[in-house]
């Protein structure tokens, strides 16, 4: 535990620990940004110089993003950010198969907002039937699970790659063997080629930490932005493997090969680009260091919760299959809002839940979810003794966290939590 005469500056303290729903731009990204939208403002479709130089740029990028995800250029779409491509793959998959009358999505029940509300507003509209598996307690999929699922009337498998308030990650490589298994045996059946279930991943939160490869992955669609990898905010990528049935879902001009419509951002494209280049130099290195981190924060962590309450925190989902920055526990008894604002107080900036759903009061679906109650042969997961009120706070760690930042909020939240328990006791 950090010394408790340790002395820390008060009001030179902000200590920014939800990389998980924004990440800091990198100062070389953005002046890079800067240098070009100053220089190159032409429409990149206009077909003089100064737009044939920006559109001969737009493809240098694109190229290089896709070498990134090991694709063809011509299946790299940029887009406003990850809600749109994932809204993308799902109503771009749907409406594109007409063919299907009442076609079938399987999603796992940890899915982000941008995809669970898609599948919601498909069932509301009669549009499509929606299995939401179940992960297990540890806040993993089981590829099984997502078999047994599997209909001839599936079109879409929707799984993401690592989840933005666990940070648990699935199980993508073996999901994909069973979708390919199944198509097998339908097309042997058929003695026809199955296109169908096409699979899509929302990498958002994993491209940061987890090097992508969408042909060992076995994706057919995959989507990211750039705001988690300390790039812009309002720019994202839909990768689009060829052949895939899918068409736009806005209308418009034929710009990112007729799939999104719209003058592409090119800057901001461009910091994407940037920021994907340094991301991918020290994932690793930066990897080990938050995993250091993140280990030391939990043991610290563990020694005051012993001395406040003389017992343990829950650790939200699997620690092993995790995500390198993710810390999500539950303090019991003690909403987590409440720990929020306090912790915010004394400078320190955590979450209680996905920054996309904090408006709605409702305790996170993602903490509901891995909180069932244990069967006798199970061992993982809070085993249904979270409550409501108690919710979940999550730290996401990012480049600019030190020990001594792990050390202040180590303090804080020891302050806040002898403040609080008083009033939950
Ligand atoms: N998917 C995941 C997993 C996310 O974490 C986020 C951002 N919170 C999104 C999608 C949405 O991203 P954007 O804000 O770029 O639309």
């Amino acid at each position: 535990m950090p010394k408790s005469n340790q002395k820390f500056k008060k009001k030179q303290y902000k200590i920014y620990l939800d990389h998980a729903s924004a990440t800091p731009i990198e100062s070389s990204v953005f002046l890079k940004m800067i240098k070009f939208s100053k220089e190159n403002f032409a429409n990149s479709s206009a077909i003089h110089n100064s737009g044939v130089k920006i559109k001969k740029i737009l493809e240098e990028i694109r190229k290089e993003v896709a070498e990134f995800l090991g694709s063809h250029s011509n299946e790299v779409i940029f887009t406003s950010g990850a809600t749109e491509s994932n809204n993308l793959a799902i109503l771009g998959v749907v409406n594109k198969n007409t063919q299907f009358i009442f076609p079938h999505i399987i999603v796992t029940n940890i899915e982000h907002a941008s995809v669970l509300e898609v599948c919601k507003y498909l069932e509301k509209t009669k549009k499509a039937e929606v299995t939401y598996v179940e992960v297990e307690n540890n806040g993993i999929v089981n590829p099984k699970k997502i078999r047994k699922a599997l209909k001839v009337n599936t079109i879409l498998v929707s799984v993401n790659y690592a989840n933005n308030e666990i940070g648990t990650i699935q199980p993508l490589r073996e999901i994909a063997k069973e979708i390919r298994h199944y198509k097998k045996k339908i097309s042997m059946k058929n003695s026809s080629s199955r296109l169908y279930p096409i699979f899509h991943t929302d990498a958002t939160q994993a491209i940061n930490y987890l090097p992508i490869s969408v042909e060992k992955l076995g994706i057919d669609l995959l989507s990211f932005n750039s705001a988690k990898i300390y790039g812009p905010k309002g720019v994202g990528v839909l990768y689009i493997k060829r052949n895939t049935s899918i068409q736009k879902i806005i209308f418009g001009g034929d710009q990112e090969f007729i799939f999104r419509p719209g003058t592409e951002n090119v800057a901001n494209i461009l910091g994407l680009k940037e920021a994907l280049v340094l991301t991918n130099k020290i994932r690793n290195k930066e990897s080990a260091r938050l995993i250091k981190l993140r280990n030391y924060f939990l043991k610290e962590l563990k020694k005051v919760s012993k001395t406040i309450f003389g017992g343990d925190f829950t650790i939200n989902g699997s620690l092993k299959n995790r995500l390198p920055n993710n810390i999500n526990i539950t303090i019991p008894k003690i909403p987590s809002d409440l720990l929020v604002i306090e912790l915010s107080a004394r400078g320190v900036e955590a979450s209680s839940k996905s920054a996309c759903k904090t408006g709605d009061n409702k305790a996170s679906h993602v903490i509901k979810a891995i909180n069932k109650p244990a069967r006798p042969h199970e061992n993982s997961g809070a085993g249904g003794n979270i409550k409501e009120i108690d919710g979940s706070l999550r730290f996401s760690l990012g480049r600019s966290t030190t020990k001594k930042d792990i050390d202040y909020t180590i303090q804080a939240l020891s302050k806040v939590l002898n403040k609080l328990k008083k009033w939950y006791d």
